[in-house]
C-alpha cells in the first residue's frame, strides 16, 4: 500500500462528503506499523508527504505533520485484527446521526452482508482516548463496522479500497435506515434471509486471476 494512495482516498472522503475539514482519518496497515492522515491539515490539501508514519506501538517515526488524535483507534484495530489492513474513521451525517441515538442498525438490507451484518454501537468515550479505542474494538468484534457514539464511524477493509467502499455502503445503510425509521417500523432480514443472501453475494464475486 503506497502513501499517495492514502492521501489520495482521504480526498476521495472529502470530495463525497464523507469527511469534513479535518474531522475523520484514514489509515493502512503498514510492515514496521501504520500509516495515518494527519490532524490539522484539510483533507482538500492533502498529500503523502503529510502522512505520519507510525511504528509498532504508535511512535510516529515519519511524516511531516502530527499524527491524527485518533491514531490510537487505529493501531488498536490493527493490534487485534490481522486481517485487517485499511482503517476509516469518519463523521459522516447519517451515521454519526444513529451514533446519536446510540442505535445499532439491524440487518435491513442484504448489502449489509458486506459490513459484517447487524452495525454495533460502541460505548460513548473522549475522542482520542485508549478507552474509546479499547470499546470499539470490543463492539466491532468480527465485524467491518460500528458506530461511535455521540462521534461518528468506523470501518476496518482488507484493503484500502474495501473500507473505503465500507465507508460509502455505511454512510447508505444509516441514510435508508433513517428514512426507513421517520415512515414506521423496518423490517429486518431474518438469519437464513441474510445468510442466503451471502451465499449469492459470494458467487458473484470475481474469480481470482
Ligand atoms: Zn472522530
Amino acid at each position: 500500500m503506497s502513501a499517495p494512495d492514502l492521501a489520495e482516498a482521504a480526498q476521495q472522503l472529502a470530495r463525497e462528503g464523507l469527511v469534513v475539514g479535518t474531522a475523520g482519518n484514514v489509515s493502512v496497515r503498514t510492515r514496521a506499523g501504520l500509516v495515518i492522515t494527519p490532524s490539522a491539515v484539510p483533507y482538500e490539501q492533502l498529500t503523502s508527504a503529510h502522512l505520519a508514519a507510525l511504528d509498532a506501538v504508535g511512535v510516529q517515526v515519519g511524516g511531516t505533520h502530527r499524527k491524527s488524535s485518533e491514531w490510537r483507534l487505529h493501531l488498536a484495530l490493527y493490534q487485534a485484527r490481522g486481517d485487517v489492513q485499511a482503517v476509516v474513521h469518519t463523521h459522516s451525517a447519517a451515521a454519526t446521526a444513529l451514533a446519536v441515538l446510540r442505535r445499532p442498525i439491524p440487518p435491513i438490507h442484504y448489502a449489509m452482508h458486506q459490513l459484517g451484518g447487524e452495525v454495533p454501537v460502541a460505548p460513548y468515550a473522549t475522542f482520542g482516548t485508549a478507552e474509546l479505542a479499547e470499546g470499539v474494538v470490543a463492539a466491532l468484534g468480527a465485524g467491518h463496522a460500528a458506530l461511535m457514539a455521540n462521534h461518528g464511524a468506523v470501518v476496518v477493509g482488507e484493503s484500502l479500497a474495501a473500507a473505503l467502499e465500507r465507508a460509502r455502503l455505511l454512510e447508505w445503510v444509516c441514510r435508508v435506515y433513517l428514512h426507513a425509521l421517520s415512515g414506521g417500523t423496518p423490517h429486518v432480514l431474518s438469519p437464513s434471509e441474510m445468510a442466503a443472501a451471502a451465499e449469492r453475494l459470494q458467487s458473484y464475486r470475481p474469480a481470482p486471476p
